[in-house]
């Protein structure tokens, strides 16, 4: 396997809007990320990914894109992002921008060229089919509910999108020593080879979301760990040797998995260290998703009026005139809904979080008065030391980056094991995923071993039992005891 920076590198996404505001009209902007470069610095990220800052009408906060070259101007200006590009970089780490280039924004030119007659040369870069009787002319559903006509050009693997692909790797990609990462809903690990293929793919890795279809729907809790042992193993297995992957649990898109997966309240501390372990160590690229350092959890606001999601809404429009009660269809979206992951960053306890000295976009999760990042860089034992010392770990031990992946404890019902080894070199990851104790044979008992990281006190550690959401993580020694 080949060695690239890329790899050895730990990304971190910021979702500009919510992370933070330079100047007071509550919303986040490039000026705010730059406040922000020590801090990512310090945690270790490498790589920033930055959520679409292009000019939008924002229908879908960003994603609609109008101008693909511009910068929004809520966001700052041209200049501003020079600054950042140019402070990113002094500081040894890299950037990587979003480019939404599957769909375009109603309000982009091409759009309006090609909506204003059958004959115009844009006409056929979107779909256009006459209506029925007045109504749409069939019954695609947009990805954000409701139906797909009118408004956007649906997200779909159209045949043919790696004529194009092919293209822009070879006219751009493959140009520069760059990184770059797909976000690819619904590609299957048979397909991976032409996406992230060292030599047939285009894209370095990419987001595959298999394992985020087990978050559920309307507050389905307990989690298919079977089902979520094969679907890593599966993707892990595939490329191993021949492409790579991407490492995430949560986006802009997804609830907060401490929320979901772990337990926001008895456990928060435990299960957001055992969450982070168990996917951090993989092979692959890890990305955090902003606030999953310290363990942001979903947010309950009582009305859709203070949700801000087009997603959400049109969720909460349907549900309620297809006769669902107000509070069932909030519970659903207090579940998974997207704006979980896009309230203001938490970074004090003061008033609005210290993310604007305005009155923010979206309000505030409350619990920031004490889950925030001076509280928690403040004190250690806290979740953001926690990925500090899994960030260095990593970086200190490249079996943990290019090692080969081996699940362990298959059949276990609790636990999430695996075996990571290179040149001689064995790591183990154990997470409980589960709130109850987890009998296990003290796996590689027979076998001196070196604890590098654990979420409980050492004292406390049983030979044969894990704790509620425990994980460890140690080095085998290879000898026989
Ligand atoms: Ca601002």
């Amino acid at each position: 396997m080949k060695r690239k920076w890329w790899k050895e590198a730990v990304a971190y996404q910021i979702y500009p809007r919510s992370f933070m505001d330079s100047n007071g009209d509550g919303i986040g902007d490039l000026q705010g990320i730059l406040s922000k470069l020590d801090y990512l610095q310090d945690l270790g990220v490498d790589v920033i990914w930055i959520c679409p800052v292009y000019p939008s009408p924002n229908d879908d906060n960003g994603y609609d894109i109008s101008d693909f070259k511009g910068i929004m101007s809520e966001f700052g200006t041209m200049e501003d992002f020079d600054e950042l590009l140019n402070e990113i970089h002094k500081r040894g780490m890299r950037l990587i921008m979003d480019l939404v280039i599957n769909h375009t924004s109603d309000e982009h030119p091409w759009f309006i060229e090609s909506k204003s007659s059958k004959d115009n040369p844009y006409r056929d870069f979107y779909i256009w089919l006459p209506g029925k009787d007045g109504k749409e002319p069939n019954n695609w559903a947009s990805i954000f509910e409701g139906s797909a006509w009118a408004s956007f050009d649906g997200h779909r693997n159209q045949q043919g999108i790696q004529t194009y692909l092919e293209e822009l790797k070879d006219r751009t990609f493959s140009r520069y020593d760059i990184m770059t990462v797909g976000e690819a809903n619904g590609v299957s690990v048979d397909e991976a080879n032409e996406w992230v293929g060292e030599k047939d793919g285009k894209f370095n890795m990419i987001f595959q979301f298999e394992h985020t279809d087990l978050w559920g729907k309307e507050g389905k809790k307990s989690l298919d760990i079977h089902t979520l042992k094969r679907i890593f193993t599966k993707w892990q297995t595939a490329l191993d040797g021949s492409g790579w992957n991407a490492l995430f649990l949560e986006n802009h898109d997804l609830p907060r998995s401490v929320s979901v997966w772990g337990n926001d309240e008895k456990y928060h501390t435990a299960s957001s260290k055992c969450l982070a372990a168990f996917y951090f160590l993989m092979q692959g690229t890890p990305f955090i998703y902003q606030g999953q350092e310290i363990g942001m959890t979903n947010v309950h606001f009582p009305t859709i009026d203070d949700y801000d999601d087009v997603a959400a809404k049109n969720l909460y429009q349907y549900e309620t005139a297809s006769g669902k009660s107000h509070e069932k269809v909030m519970e659903a979206i207090w579940h998974c809904g997207r704006d979980n992951s896009r309230t203001p960053m938490q970074w004090s306890a003061e008033k609005n979080a210290g993310f604007t000295s305005g009155t923010p976009w979206i309000k505030v999760n409350p619990n920031n008065k004490q889950l925030n990042v001076e509280e928690s860089m403040a004190r250690s034992g806290s979740i953001y030391h926690f990925y500090k010392q899994l960030i260095q770990l990593r970086k200190d031990h490249p079996a943990l980056i290019y090692g080969s992946f081996q699940l362990e404890l298959p059949e276990h019902d609790q636990i999430f094991a695996y075996s990571r080894n290179f040149k001689g070199e064995t790591f183990v990851v154990m997470a409980n995923l589960t709130e109850t104790h987890a009998p296990t044979e003290a796996f590689g008992k027979d076998y001196a071993s070196e604890l590098y990281l654990s979420n409980y006190e050492e004292a406390a550690l049983e030979e044969t039992v894990l704790q509620p959401f425990e994980t460890r993580v140690f080095q085998l020694k290879g000898t026989l005891i």
